[in-house]
């Protein structure tokens, strides 16, 4: 009998084998099979597929002893694969650990992971109560409904409730987060509420626990994953509920290898399986805001912050009339309300997102700047190592340099602030603090990230000076003032969203202050204090944000009003990626509405020693060009060396 076998490989097919075994395979049933001079693991797929060519027919060598994959998850396979354009045999991959299955027995280690029940010391107050009946009411069926609050509101004990219920019918749930939000204090949490630390589903998650949770799952064994996007390919065995917490956050969106956006893979996930999904949030993407308005997804609210703690204040510190001295960042202003806070015991964030000393150097001879032989982006330079670094590449350098103009060293000017020169500037200031740097080159000196919230939480540190990385998911009780060093929102002109990004990231950063308090404040330092980004922001209003934002997304014909597919075409020589590129356009299908935009080059043009140009595909959102599109880009041939990126809904444009 002839057996379609997908292989977790680059592929978009299966191949056929022989099966002389006695035993009847199913589809989903997982074998072994010689491949080239390998023998592999694959699954039996759909039987419709048609055998064209002929070939010799390897036979296949056993069935796998583990419980098939359900048709639920072959079908996400491959639809999948269609929207992403991305080869079914890749697809598979996502779903094996390291292109096997788990065929080892790991009965004794699963209760570990196992629900205690009777763990009822939580009580969900008017506001919860209603959200989560409003979740129940929509019922087990797949449906999308965004549980939006404040931070500090109170979601998560609501969805762990409606999770809680969900699992006791003998069924799995599916929680996923952005990677950083997963930290030791959100495992306590949900240890307080089930009474066992979760099965955790991430890239620091060991083999031998990957084994453990995989195998758990496709028995049932398992009930609750946490996981980052990457535990959406887990082979549940029945799924009854996925939450997305933070569903804003961009990090869902994988660009790297295979693009994908989880959180809308997710969704597509839960509808194949006919289970509801809930999309969790403080602000709502622009995506999720307009199926809100829309009526495709379902919103309930939580408005009140827990313990009455309200959200912070919002002063804006006008640089023009408070100008710090030269060489200077902070405003004499800012220093006075700092200190007033000081003086009531209050812990102090600056907020600046540039890691390191100095984002860019130039000579004040030659007037060049420093840029990375490998990308055209400036070097940053980094006062700790004293070396300049490229945040993209990671290529270092002294500041050792030949003066163009008179063959001498060059005489450097350190511009603009970084973290750490704004550590060593308040050092200055405030000499008897304990101040400390919260940046991803800071935490490499510590064992974990643990240690370190732990030491902010239990007030070890007054003043904190922080990069993004502190505004996910954390709780600093004793954080009431947050100083934006630089409140300036002008560059990023070519992300579509980095209006959305902004108001997103200073609504999560004002949501680390006053947790315990009445009485925070966020100040922001500007020299645009009229920008509309900044009032935005301050306004509080994210509904009035996202509305405007909505309309003139439609202006634009921008997502998620329209779609995009993004084609970067990457190698060492601009010419003939450029070449490429127009000959690509040139072979894509004209179809109606929809639009083919460049090729240009990215706007960081050279990246790791290769050039890079992107052509975008824009067209309305009902229609699934996909299919016209996929056959061109597959079949093109790409000359060796030339890559071809394809982004579907791309959030990177750089
Ligand atoms: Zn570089
Ligand atoms: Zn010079």
């Amino acid at each position: 009998m002839k057996v379609p076998i997908l292989i977790p490989s680059i592929f978009d097919h299966p191949f056929t084998y022989e099966n002389s075994n006695r035993k009847l395979l199913k589809a989903g049933d997982f074998v072994k099979v010689p491949f080239g001079t390998k023998e592999v693991t694959g699954v039996v797929w759909n039987f419709e597929q048609k055998i064209t060519k002929k070939i010799k027919i390897k036979k296949i060598s056993k069935k796998i002893e583990v419980p098939k994959m359900n048709s639920k998850m072959m079908e996400f396979i491959t639809w999948f694969s269609k929207y992403n354009i991305v080869p079914l045999g890749m697809v598979l991959k996502m779903t094996l650990l390291g292109k096997d299955v788990v065929d080892k027995s790991y009965e004794k280690e699963f209760f570990k992971f196992n629900i205690i029940k009777n763990q009822n010391k939580f009580k969900l107050n008017k506001e919860q109560d209603t959200s989560l009946k409003f979740l129940e009411k929509k019922g087990n069926q797949f449906n999308v409904s965004v549980l939006e609050g404040v931070t500090g509101s109170g979601k998560t004990l609501v969805y762990f409730e409606r999770v809680k219920k969900i699992i006791s019918k003998n069924v799995q749930a599916l929680i996923m987060l952005p990677e950083i939000a997963l930290s030791n204090q959100f495992s306590s949490r949900f240890k307080d509420f089930f009474g066992v630390y979760p099965a955790i589903w991430n890239s620091k998650t060991s083999i031998k626990n990957k084994k453990i949770i995989w195998k758990g799952l496709s028995q049932n064994k398992i009930k609750i994953v946490i996981g980052t996007r990457s535990a959406l390919f887990l082979p549940f065995k029945k799924l009854q509920i996925i939450i997305v917490d933070e569903e804003h956050d961009v990090s869902y969106k994988q660009d790297e290898g295979v693009s994908y956006n989880a959180r809308d893979m997710a969704i597509t996930r839960a509808s194949i399986e006919n289970i509801p999904i809930h999309l969790v949030t403080s602000i709502p993407s622009v995506e999720t805001y307009n199926n809100i308005v829309n009526k495709k997804y379902g919103l309930t609210t939580l408005k009140k912050r827990y313990r009455e703690a309200t959200l912070p204040n919002f002063e804006i510190i006008n640089l023009n009339k408070n100008e710090p001295e030269k060489g200077k960042w902070i405003a004499n202003k800012t220093i006075e309300k700092v200190k007033e806070h000081l003086k009531k015991n209050d812990q102090i964030l600056f907020f600046l997102n540039r890691r390191g000393y100095a984002p860019f150097v130039v000579c004040k001879k030659c007037n060049d700047k420093f840029q990375c032989p490998n990308c055209s982006v400036n070097l940053i330079f980094h006062k700790k190592t004293h070396r300049l670094l490229c945040h993209y590449c990671g290529h270092q350098s002294s500041l050792k340099r030949k003066c163009k103009k008179d063959n001498l060293e060059c005489n450097i000017l350190m511009c603009g602030p970084g973290v750490e020169r704004i550590y060593l500037e308040l050092k200055k200031i405030f000499t008897d603090k304990k101040i400390e740097i919260f940046s991803s080159d800071s935490l490499r000196e510590y064992d974990s990230v643990e240690d370190f919230i732990n030491k902010i939480e239990k007030k070890k540190i007054d003043i904190i000076v922080g990069t993004q990385l502190i505004s996910k998911g954390f709780h600093f009780p004793k954080l009431n003032c947050i100083v934006v060093v630089d409140a300036d929102f002008s560059s990023h002109g070519y992300d579509l969203r980095s209006a959305e990004k902004n108001v997103q990231l200073y609504h999560q950063l004002s949501g680390r202050a006053g947790r315990a308090s009445n009485n925070s404040t966020i100040y922001f330092q500007t020299f645009t204090p009229n920008d509309e980004i900044l009032l935005n922001v301050s306004r509080n209003n994210p509904h009035l944000f996202l509305k405007n934002e909505l309309n003139l997304r439609r202006e634009k014909k921008l997502p998620p009003l329209y779609k995009l597919i993004s084609l970067t075409i990457s190698g060492n020589n601009k010419n003939i990626i450029n070449q490429i590129a127009l000959d690509l356009k040139f072979k894509l299908p004209k179809i109606n509405d929809v639009d083919i935009l460049g090729p240009v080059d990215t706007p960081i043009y050279k990246l790791k020693k290769r050039y890079r140009c992107r052509m975008l595909i824009r067209y309305p959102k009902n229609l699934f060009i996909q299919k016209y599109f996929s056959t061109v880009l597959k079949n093109t041939k790409i000359p060796y060396g030339i890559k071809l990126g394809v982004d579907v809904d791309p959030t990177n444009f750089s």
